[in-house]
C-alpha cells in the first residue's frame, strides 16, 4: 500500500520503516529540513535498538523515503499517518497546533479519497477537530466532492524497544466506524496481525482514551510503588521484598512496580497531565491523576534528599558521579529525565557532576554544553574519577554488575545513592560502601 507519514520523530520514524519493512511504500515527510536531508545520507537522529540497520535496508531498497516536500508527499499515500508531537501547551493540555497544521496540509493537496490516522497522542475530540479542519480547507478548495474519513489509530511502542513493540504489536487499537477505512487498516497492519488477532476496534473517542488511559495506568502504578517505597523507608521495611510480595499476585504482576526516582520521558509526564486538562475542561476533579503527578514530582527529588541530608547540607565545592542521564535505559531520550532534576539541584546547590550515560551524552551536550559544573565522561569508569561520591539515576545493563573495588578506590567518600535499587544492601554493607537506595533503610 502507499503511505504517508508526517513527522519523522521516534514514532514517525519507526512506523514508517516498520511499514516499508513489511512491504509498504512509504514517504516519510518532516517540516525538519536539517532531519530529512541526515536520514536520506542515512544518518538516524534518534537512538533506537534496530532502526539504524533497518532504515538504511528499506531506504536503499526504494521503499521507505524522506522529504520536506509535502504537496509531493500527500500526492502519494492513500493512507496519511499523522506522527507529529502534542506537547504540552502552557497549561499542560496537550497542544494540537501541529496535529492541525498536518490536518490542512493534507486537505491542500489530496486529490482523492483519503484516509486520515491519527497517530499523534490526542485528547478526546481531537478526530472531530482534524475532521473540521479538513472540511474548512476543502470548502475554500470548492472541493466539498472529495471525501475522507478520520481515524484514530495510538501507538503504544516503548521507547528502547519501539522497533520491537511495532513490529510485533501486543495491540492495534483502531477507532473507526467506517467499514472501508477498518477494511483498509487491517489491509495495512495484515503482516503484524498474523500470529494472532491483535487489532481492537471501536469508535474514534474510545480509541483516543485508551491511549491516554494506557499512560496514566502505567505512571499510577509507579507512583503508586513509589508511594509504598517512601513508606517503606519509614518504617522500616524493605521496598524490594514488597515488591516480589506484591507481584506473585497474578492480579497486580510484577511488570512497572519498581520503585525509583519518579517516571520521565516524552510521554507519561505529558500525558497525565494532558489528561488532568481535559477532565478540568470538563469539571471533573481528576483526584487519582492529580495525585499520580504529585508523587512523581516529589520522587524526582528522592535521590537529591538523600544526598543533601547524607552531607548535612554542605554540597558546595563535592563532585558527583552520575550513571545514567536518559529517562531510562536503551534510549538517548532526555526529555523530563530525573537525572536534569537530580543534577540542576546539586548544581544549584554549589556542587560539580561528572556524567556518563551510554548513549545520551550528545543529548546532555546540547542540553547543558555550557553548564560550568558539568563534566562530560567517556566512561562509566572516568565519571568516578576524584568525585566525592556515586548516583546512579538510570538502570542501563552496565551499571549493574560494576567493580565495587575500582568505586570505592576512585570515590573519596565510598557512598552510591541507588536511585535503581541494583544491589544488595548487604553485599554492599561487606563491601564497605555506604549505600543509599529507594526504599530500603541505608546500609
Ligand atoms: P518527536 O518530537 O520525536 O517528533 C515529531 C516530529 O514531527 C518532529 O521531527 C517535527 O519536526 C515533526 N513535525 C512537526 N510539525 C510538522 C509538520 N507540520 N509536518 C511534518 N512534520 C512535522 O515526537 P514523537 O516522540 O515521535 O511523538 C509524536 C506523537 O506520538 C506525540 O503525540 C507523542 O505523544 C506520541 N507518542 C510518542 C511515543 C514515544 O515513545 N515517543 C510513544 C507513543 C506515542
Amino acid at each position: 500500500m502507499k503511505i504517508t507519514v508526517f513527522g519523522i520523530g521516534y514514532v514517525g520514524l519507526v512506523q514508517g520503516t516498520c511499514l516499508a519493512e513489511a512491504g509498504h511504500e512509504v514517504v516519510c515527510v518532516d517540516v525538519d529540513a536539517s532531519r530529512v536531508e541526515n536520514l536520506k545520507k542515512g544518518i538516524i537522529p534518534i537512538y533506537e535498538p534496530g532502526l539504524e540497520p533497518m532504515v538504511k535496508a528499506n531506504h536503499e531498497s526504494g521503499r521507505l523515503s524522506f522529504t520536506t516536500d509535502a504537496a509531493a508527499a500527500v500526492a502519494h499515500g492513500d493512507i496519511q499517518f499523522i506522527a507529529v508531537g502534542t506537547p504540552p501547551d502552557e497549561d499542560g493540555s496537550a497542544d494540537l497546533k501541529y496535529v492541525l497544521a498536518v490536518a490542512r496540509t493534507i486537505a491542500e493537496n489530496m486529490n482523492r479519497h483519503t484516509i486520515v490516522v491519527n497517530k499523534s497522542t490526542v485528547p478526546v475530540g481531537t478526530a472531530d477537530k482534524v475532521t473540521a479542519a479538513i472540511s474548512d480547507v476543502l470548502a475554500k478548495r470548492s472541493d466539498a466532492k472529495l471525501t475522507f474519513d478520520v481515524v484514530s489509530n495510538p501507538e503504544f511502542l516503548k521507547e528502547g524497544a519501539a522497533v520491537n513493540d511495532c513490529m510485533r504489536p501486543d495491540r492495534i487499537v483502531i477507532g473507526t466506524e467506517s467499514a472501508d477505512s477498518i477494511e483498509a487498516m487491517r489491509e495495512l497492519y495484515e503482516p503484524f496481525n498474523r500470529n494472532h488477532e491483535k487489532i481492537i476496534q471501536m469508535d474514534v473517542r474510545s480509541a483516543e482514551l485508551t491511549k491516554y488511559a494506557a499512560n496514566c495506568m502505567l505512571a499510577t502504578k509507579i507512583s503508586f510503588m513509589n508511594e509504598i517505597a517512601n513508606l517503606a523507608e519509614r518504617l522500616g521495611a524493605d521496598i524490594e521484598a514488597v515488591r516480589h510480595g506484591i507481584g506473585s499476585d497474578p492480579r497486580i504482576g510484577y511488570q512497572f512496580i519498581y520503585p525509583g526516582v519518579g517516571y520521565g520521558g516524552s510521554c507519561f509526564p505529558k500525558d497525565v497531565q494532558a489528561l488532568i486538562r481535559t477532565a478540568d475542561g470538563i469539571d471533573f476533579d481528576a483526584k487519582v491523576l492529580k495525585a499520580v503527578e504529585a508523587r512523581n514530582y516529589e520522587q524526582k527529588t528522592t535521590l537529591f534528599s538523600k544526598i543533601n541530608a547524607h552531607y548535612n547540607g554542605d554540597l558546595k565545592g563535592k563532585t558527583f558521579a552520575v550513571w545514567g542521564l536518559s529517562f531510562k535505559p536503551n534510549t538517548d531520550d532526555m526529555r523530563e529525565a530525573p537525572s536534569r532534576v537530580l543534577m540542576e539541584a546539586l548544581w544549584a546547590a554549589g556542587a560539580k557532576v561528572q556524567a556518563y550515560d551510554p548513549e545520551a551524552m550528545e543529548e546532555t551536550q546540547r542540553i547543558y554544553g555550557n553548564e560550568e559544573g558539568l563534566t562530560l565522561c567517556g566512561t562509566k569508569e572516568a565519571a568516578l574519577k576524584g568525585a566525592d561520591a556515586l548516583a546512579i539515576v538510570t538502570e542501563w545493563q552496565p551499571f549493574r554488575v560494576p567493580d565495587f573495588d575500582a568505586i570505592k578506590q576512585q570515590l573519596a567518600d565510598p557512598v552510591i545513592f541507588d536511585g535503581r535499587n541494583l544491589f544488595e544492601p548487604k553485599r554492599m554493607q561487606k563491601k564497605g560502601i555506604q549505600y543509599y537506595s529507594v526504599g530500603r533503610n541505608p546500609v
